[in-house]
């Protein structure tokens, strides 16, 4: 196969074959036929993103290509923060810091990782520009930028959280409720589906009025604004909840305008006469749209990139593919999801440079687990898998695969379990 040389502007060649460990072939016992290849000749698979999704291609690449392919992971981060779990930090059952991760096993495994971002792609020449001034070529690209928010006016994320992507959001407002007064009150909006994590907005508003009330006894109010005209997953359940928590909830209703000074907000529902309500903590998750580095490359259709659900090709450009939040196959914006995408992804990939079709019956699993209060959490488990005859991922029926019928303490002791499985499978 015949694979591009590395174009770098600063990157030298030799320190990127050292860093593969071709400096030293004999040395890492590489099999007498490999040590006469050098690493510019093998296939360089580029990923963009180092998320749920992107972590886990990186990982899943390397391990299974070996030494017969080139990792790059590009992510500007040197560590990632978790947002799964991370409505816990907001009532002091889990930390920021014990919901980071580096990616020194990745970096063990082989995959070179770059903490800089990818600035442009230029599809037909298949090279990335980084905003460091660097530029390499790739054999594959394969892209997992997560969401990016689209703002009302006047909103500020600095003075209004949206806790919506984890770390210094969510430590703004876990600070702001820690502040919450006596008699408060604490409103929260939730965007348009499709948004990332659909149980999550319900969950958090469940563990925020556990803490302010049962926890903290503030006798604080809670409302929730959904775009959406019903819960958009587990109704009965969060319903259930919103009723036991005394959450006033809102149906079809869109933020109009935020005034992040004044700690208020305009409304519409039903498309009807504005209306203004003010908070003392407001948290505003803002409707969402493909990391923005997809639109830049003009690899979007609406708000989400079009891709091949057999093996997550961009239709719109060859040798690209897009997993994660960022794909527009219809299934929905989560990490365990995410992490199976990225599976299936990395093996069609592996399989392309061998000049092999991808699998033509893929499957993916999506999994959320939601605290709804300090002790007890609900989840929800779909199967989603290829049928041919529509060329989409469909659900599988949702009777073997159902969510739980109410939350549990059992259910919270397992989200433990499966969040540690997930966070080891992509980052370990
Ligand atoms: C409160 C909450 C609870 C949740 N609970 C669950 C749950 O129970 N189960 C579940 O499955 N999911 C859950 N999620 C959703 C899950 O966190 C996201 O769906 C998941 O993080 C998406 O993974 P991703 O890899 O697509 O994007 P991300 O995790 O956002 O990663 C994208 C990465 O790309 C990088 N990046 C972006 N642009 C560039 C660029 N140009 N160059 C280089 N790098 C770039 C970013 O720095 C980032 O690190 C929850 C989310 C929230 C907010």
């Amino acid at each position: 196969m015949k694979t591009k040389t590395l174009s770098t502007a600063n990157f030298s060649r030799r320190s990127f074959l050292k860093s593969l460990g071709f400096g030293a072939a004999t040395a890492i016992g590489l099999p007498a036929v490999m040590q006469n290849v050098s690493a510019a000749e093998l296939p360089h698979i580029i990923v963009v993103g180092g998320g749920f999704a992107g972590a886990t291609a990186a990982k899943y690449l390397q391990m299974w290509g070996g030494i017969g392919v080139q990792v790059t992971l590009i992510e500007p981060n040197e560590n990632y923060v978790s947002p799964i779990l991370s409505n816990l930090v907001l009532n002091g059952q889990k930390t920021i810091d014990s919901l980071t991760f580096g990616y020194q096993d990745h970096q063990n495994r082989g995959v070179r990782i770059l903490h800089t971002s990818v600035s442009s792609i230029d599809k037909n020449n298949q090279t990335v520009a980084l905003s460091n001034g660097q530029a390499f070529s790739y054999d594959r690209l394969i892209l997992a930028p997560g969401i990016e928010f689209d703002f009302v006016a006047g909103h500020d994320e600095n003075k209004v959280p949206h806790a919506w992507k984890a770390g210094v959001q969510t430590n703004l407002l876990k600070t702001q409720l820690d502040s919450l007064p006596a008699g408060g009150s604490f409103v929260l909006t939730i965007p348009a589906a499709p948004y990332r994590c659909p149980p999550g907005p319900y969950e958090r508003a469940c563990v925020v009025a556990d803490q302010l009330n049962n926890v903290r006894g503030l006798g604080a109010s809670v409302t929730v604004l959904d775009e959406n005209p019903n819960f958009t997953v587990e109704a009965e359940t969060f319903a259930a909840q919103f009723a036991r928590y005394g959450i006033a909830y809102i149906p079809n209703a869109r933020v109009t305008s935020v005034n992040s000074e004044a700690k208020s907000l305009t409304y519409s529902v039903n498309g009807g006469a504005e209306q203004m309500l003010s908070a003392s903590v407001l948290n505003v998750i803002p409707n969402q749209k493909a990391g923005q580095i997809i639109f830049d490359a003009g690899l979007n259709s609406g708000n989400w990139a079009p891709v091949n659900p057999l093996n997550y090709e961009s239709t719109l450009a060859s040798n690209i593919y897009v997993i994660g939040d960022s794909q527009g196959t219809g299934q929905p914006k989560a990490g365990h999801i995410g992490n199976s995408e990225a599976k299936v992804c990395a093996d069609a990939v592996l399989r392309s440079l061998s000049g092999l079709a991808p699998d033509p019956a893929p499957k993916t699993n999506s999994a959320c687990y939601s605290p709804v209060s300090r002790t007890e959490a609900t989840w929800l488990t779909a199967v989603y898998e290829f049928n041919a005859s529509t060329g989409q991922m469909q659900l599988v029926s949702t009777e073997n695969y159902p969510y739980a019928s109410a939350p549990s303490t059992r259910n919270y002791g397992d989200m433990f379990n499966w969040a540690g499985n997930l966070f080891d499978d992509t980052f370990g």
